[in-house]
């Protein structure tokens, strides 16, 4: 198991789906985009009708999925699940289309990784609510309109920016979910501490909350490994010794820097001088797709300022040197 990454196994996701929030109130943090929501939804209630589409962007982790739920939640309506990569033919999709029923909000993950076709499809769903059957092949199909119910797709990106603009444009909402603070992770710990019925103090809590790297999915995750620390070889309280110990047993990084993120460093100093390095290089370097390097390391290393992208590359800062432990050579990024 990575323990810091972004991937999350069955076992996982049953330990996550028991820590979501499941109303706007409960959710920690993002203060405008909940705000912003709120009102969709408050105003979508109060006209009885569905709302715009919602389109979630940011990083992994962050909260995409649960806001999702939420919005069903809140609109009193059931939440249909699919992903772009789990969508392999138009097909597929207008499948999926036409069983809705009225008012549901149908979520697609990943909606960047969307085939062309299904895509095209999408559009005129979204904005016209209808789907054009395809019967036949060749010269002899034609396409049988088909009128659905208002629905509302929030789709979730961990980049906007990939999104072809005719897609994005149908979204009449997007929220932009950015990493939490340290006292906005300390709050989901504690949230979550009580669920699971642990004791924790609060120095355990700042502590875990600190290396969460900005992601609640984290703070989850090392929350349950401090918590076997504690118990196996603790007394079962989850105090500052037992966060500390445990976090070194699973080697996270004084600031959570987890695997990817240090090899990545790694390679941008060691190998490459401080760069500038290009994405396809560095992701054949790290043994990892491009799209995972620049969607799940990056956006956290260039906010805490150890790698900056420049139009030549990514380039190391003098602050990355310095936590590899190393020191940077003259003419380095301050
Ligand atoms: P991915 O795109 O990788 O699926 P995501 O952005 O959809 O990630 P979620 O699955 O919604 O992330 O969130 C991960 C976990 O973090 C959830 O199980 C939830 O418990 C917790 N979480 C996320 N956001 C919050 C929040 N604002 N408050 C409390 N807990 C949160």
């Amino acid at each position: 198991e990575r323990l810091v990454g972004s991937g999350a196994d069955e076992v996982e996701r049953a330990a996550e789906a028991a820590l979501r929030p499941k109303t706007l109130d409960e959710f920690v943090g993002q203060r405008v985009v909940r705000d912003q929501l709120s009102l969709v939804l408050q105003a979508s209630l109060a006209r009885d009708t569905a709302p715009d589409h919602v389109l979630l962007s940011g990083p992994p982790g962050l909260g995409k999925t649960t806001l999702a739920m939420i919005i069903a939640a809140e609109l009193g309506t059931s939440l249909r699940v699919t992903s772009g990569p789990a969508i392999q033919h138009a097909g597929d999709l207008a499948a999926v289309l036409s069983s809705l029923e009225e008012g549901e909000v149908l979520f697609i993950d990943e909606i960047h990784r969307l085939a062309r076709p299904a895509e095209e499809l999408l559009y005129v769903a979204m904005e016209d609510f209808r789907v054009d059957v395809v019967v036949g092949k060749g010269a002899g199909a034609s396409a049988i309109p088909l009128a659905l119910p208002p629905f509302t797709v929030v789709g979730a990106t961990t980049r906007s920016g990939l999104l072809p603009a005719p897609l994005r444009d149908r979204f009449g909402f997007t929220g932009h979910l950015d990493f939490y603070g340290a006292g906005e992770l300390e709050k989901v710990i504690l949230r979550s501490s009580r669920l699971l019925g642990v004791d924790i103090r609060h120095e355990a809590a700042h502590e875990i909350a600190g290396r969460s790297r900005g992601t609640p999915r984290i703070a989850n995750r090392l929350l349950r490994r401090v918590r076997d620390w504690a118990q196996v070889r603790g007394d079962g309280v989850l105090d500052l010794r037992a966060a500390r110990a445990a976090l070194e047993v699973y080697e996270v990084d004084p600031i959570g820097l987890d695997r990817l993120d240090r090899a990545v460093l790694d390679a941008l100093c060691r190998r490459f001088g401080g760069g500038p390095v290009g994405l396809t290089t560095m992701a054949m370097t790290v043994g990892e797709e491009p799209e995972t390097v620049e969607t799940v390391a990056e956006p956290y290393l260039v906010r805490e300022g150890l790698v900056a992208r420049t139009p030549r590359g990514r380039v190391a800062t003098a602050e990355a040197w310095h936590h590899l432990g190393l020191e940077p050579p003259p003419g380095t990024w301050a």
